[in-house]
């Protein structure tokens, strides 16, 4: 334990909160059709679309996890028989062609090595040959710390006139994010990753052309929680400052996502990016040198909000994890079954700051040298 009478987070997600927003947990719970509220609930729609670079696009808010939103977007853009395309760079991606089955959907995947990307030429083979109504793609898979880069993905949608999908879970304010210059349709996260907000909300922001597609469905969405006809008009009536009821909002925890978003726009995107990125740098030349290896296998694609770090040889796994347990810094164990037990994850989001990875470092170099035999 640290003086503070805790330890130090870093996995990636739940992270490290800012004290002004775990205040506002604990502040008395009012009325969700409250004019307060409304106009927080209506602030973070607004400021969604600032975090998200989507303008015209339609913010969503969730009591859930960010399972829900990836749920959400399927439910809501597939029908029995679409064909969907998943890029998949790890657990994540696995998980979306199951969702996707769900609503019935006829799934391809695309998948590439642990620690590689799928080549853009693969993806656009695949768009040749079948005629998709939607892709799937993760920007920063948490089980291999890997990063896509959407821009040329959101093209292709574009092009082939394919609906893309970008699972920002462990992406979005901490990676760039450009949704509309993008041209990505729905791009979705949750609250505990580097929207530095506990656990419990899906967020989404769906483009102009997703709303659309939802609207010319044919068939009645397979989700009733999930149903766009549901949620659509009360996003509208916070935005617009009137009260408006479906299911009760989570009152509390969406005062604390309107600190957390002013926050991080006050920071700036840039500015929050470019730190996650100078962090991230300095923590993955650390590891460099103490010679451990990393997943992602070209350094432009690994990724500023976490790292997934192979153990050296040497070194058991279950050892240095057991011994990182007995330290004040907690780190996540590997996620992507075949090779879970060969690596571990850290995560660097949110409020983290150079003292974290230096505290984090040193307890990584300690722990190893217990296990080193
Ligand atoms: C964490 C995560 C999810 C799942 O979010 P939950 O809040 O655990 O449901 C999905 N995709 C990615 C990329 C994630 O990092």
């Amino acid at each position: 334990m640290t003086m503070k009478g805790r330890k130090l987070l870093m996995i990636p997600g739940p992270i490290e909160f800012e004290p002004q927003v775990l205040q506002v947990l604990g502040a008395p719970t009012t009325s969700h059709t409250a004019p307060d509220f409304i106009s927080s609930f209506g602030n973070c729609l607004r400021m969604m679309k600032q975090v998200w670079e989507c303008p015209d696009g339609q913010a969503f808010i969730m009591a859930g996890s960010g399972t829900l939103a990836m749920d959400m977007a399927g439910a809501n853009l597939i029908e029995p028989g679409d064909k969907a395309l998943v890029i998949s760079t790890g657990y994540f991606g696995e998980r979306y062609a199951e969702l996707l089955k769900r609503y019935g959907a006829e799934v391809t995947v695309l998948k590439s090595e642990p620690g590689e990307t799928v080549a853009l030429s693969a993806i656009e083979n695949a768009l040749n040959t079948n005629k998709f109504k939607l892709m799937t793609f993760t920007h920063v898979d948490t089980s291999t710390a890997v990063r896509v880069d959407p821009k040329p993905i959101g093209e292709l949608g574009r092009r082939y006139g394919v609906l893309t999908v970008l699972d920002g879970v462990c992406s979005v304010a901490g990676e760039e994010m450009r949704q509309s210059e993008w041209g990505i349709d729905v791009a979705l996260t949750a609250s505990q990753k580097a929207i530095g907000v506990p656990p419990g909300l899906a967020l989404l922001v769906a483009s102009p052309r997703a709303m659309e597609a939802w609207k010319n469905r044919k068939t009645p969405v397979g989700n009733y929680y999930c149903d766009w006809t549901n949620w659509l008009t009360i996003m509208q009536a916070y935005e617009e400052g009137r009260p408006s009821y479906f299911g009760t909002p989570p009152v509390n925890l969406v005062a604390a996502l309107e600190v957390s978003l002013k926050m991080i726009l006050d920071e700036g995107m840039e500015a929050r990016v470019a730190r996650h990125k100078t962090l991230a740098t300095e923590f993955r030349r650390k590891i460099n040198d103490m010679g451990f290896q990393l997943l992602p296998v070209n350094e432009n694609n690994a990724a500023n909000t976490l790292s997934a770090i192979y153990f050296p040889e040497g070194i058991t796994g279950s050892d240095f994890m057991a011994s990182m347990a007995k330290s004040d810094v907690i780190i996540a164990p590997g996620l992507l079954p075949d090779l879970k037990s060969k690596y571990f994850r850290v995560g660097h989001m949110g409020s983290v700051n150079s003292s974290d990875i230096v505290s984090t470092i040193a307890a990584i170099e300690k722990a190893i040298s217990q296990v080193r035999n």
